[in-house]
């Protein structure tokens, strides 16, 4: 068989009837998409209530279970058809007892079944721009934007003052209303939220003045965010229910701001770590010498040693980017680069033999090793 319907539902093959509806129970409750806004929810409900219609009636468990079909054993072509006696002979015993668990998981979610289920607003999305300094010390902004809020003057009922308001006729206060539809299966009623109210049972009399009775209303709003020392770039800073209010009873959407840091001149910055090639004359790295660097603030002098071998990295321990979640602080890397004069002229090319001649293979450690290595090659 295809599909294990009792492994869909999570019971055993002998499951009792009542086993098998409140095991649906709680998948349907845990999945309908309504509640549950992960995108394989939708597919998981669909499959939940596929087991359930097949588990859920007796008389197709039973097929299910011999034949591994709901509907019997397949008698060659055409054997696949659905069986219609199935439907027309259940009559409403089916369908009634799917809305009798939809009303339940309603009711469970919205209190006492009368309000519709809460709805979320929409996300904000924001890009903002910062300097390297702002990035690594952080920075106050005021972001300016337009969003959905909630009518202050009718509360977010959309009803003049927030009081002005009807009984539904439709539903007469309810919030929900029995649909009967005529299928080709046979006649099914259904419970519903109630079209007219939205399932509040209320109905606008007089619409708020301020709102047009919508509840929200697009408004400026400058918003104080708080950039943390140590973000980086791409990095997105999220504030939870600052983004659009929800028509209705739902929450807030939130506002993310994703950042986008500027470049230094002449650090390039790994997480917490600042790196950077400092060349230095030749001359500095074989006499030594001392060198202004920059650090996140201000300036310092880096003392670099005599004999200081091309592509040495120093290391300064904390003078990197502050860790966005901890009270501590990357390094700054500086890998010295020797860098040779340009323009050799005849009289610099004769000392620099001259002085080359003073030195003995020894004075040569790591090319001495070299050569060593390559004879035995
Ligand atoms: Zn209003
Ligand atoms: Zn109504």
């Amino acid at each position: 068989m295809a599909k294990d319907y009792y492994e869909i539902l999570g019971v055993k093959k002998d499951a009792s009837a009542d086993e098998i509806k409140s095991a649906y129970r709680r998948l349907a409750k845990k999945y309908h998409p309504d509640l549950n806004k992960a995108p394989e929810a939708a597919d998981k409900f669909k499959e939940i209530n596929e087991a359930y219609e097949v588990l859920g009636d007796d008389r197709k468990r039973a097929n299910y279970d011999q034949f591994g079909s709901s509907d019997g054993p397949s008698f060659g072509a055409g054997g696949s058809g659905a069986d219609f006696s199935d439907f027309f002979g259940g009559g409403t015993g089916g369908f009634g007892g799917f809305s009798d668990i939809f009303s339940d998981i309603f009711s469970a979610f919205g209190g006492n079944g009368k309000t519709r289920v809460n709805q979320r607003g929409e996300d904000i999305n924001v890009n903002m721009r910062l300097s390297f300094e702002e990035a690594v010390f952080g920075v106050d902004k005021i972001i300016s934007l337009t969003r959905t809020e909630t009518c202050t003057k009718c509360n977010g009922t959309g009803a003049k003052n927030g009081k002005e308001f009807t009984t539904c006729p439709d539903c007469r206060g309810v919030g929900r209303v029995r649909i009967q539809q005529n299928t080709m299966f046979g006649t099914t009623i259904r419970e519903t939220i109630c079209p007219r109210c939205g399932g509040s049972g209320k109905m606008i009399k007089e619409k708020c003045d301020n709102c047009a009775g919508k509840g929200v209303k697009k408004v400026p709003a400058e918003i104080r965010v708080k950039v943390p020392a140590g973000i980086d770039n791409g990095q997105t800073i999220r504030l939870r229910g600052e983004g659009n209010a929800a028509q209705g009873q739902g929450i807030n959407g939130d506002l993310n701001i994703k950042v986008t840091v500027a470049e230094h001149s002449i650090f390039k910055r790994v997480g917490t770590e600042l790196l950077f090639d400092l060349y230095v004359p030749f001359t500095t790295c074989l006499l030594g010498g001392k060198v202004e660097i920059p650090l996140t603030k201000g300036k310092t002098v880096l003392d670099i040693k005599e004999g200081t071998m091309s592509g040495t990295v120093m290391r300064l321990k904390g003078k990197g980017v502050k860790n966005l979640n901890r009270d501590s602080y990357g390094d700054m890397l500086i890998t010295i680069k020797s860098e040779p004069p340009k323009n050799l002229n005849k009289k610099n090319k004769d000392l620099l033999k001259e002085l080359e001649k003073g030195f003995e293979p020894n004075d040569y450690p790591k090319y001495k090793e070299y050569l060593n290595k390559i004879k035995g090659l």
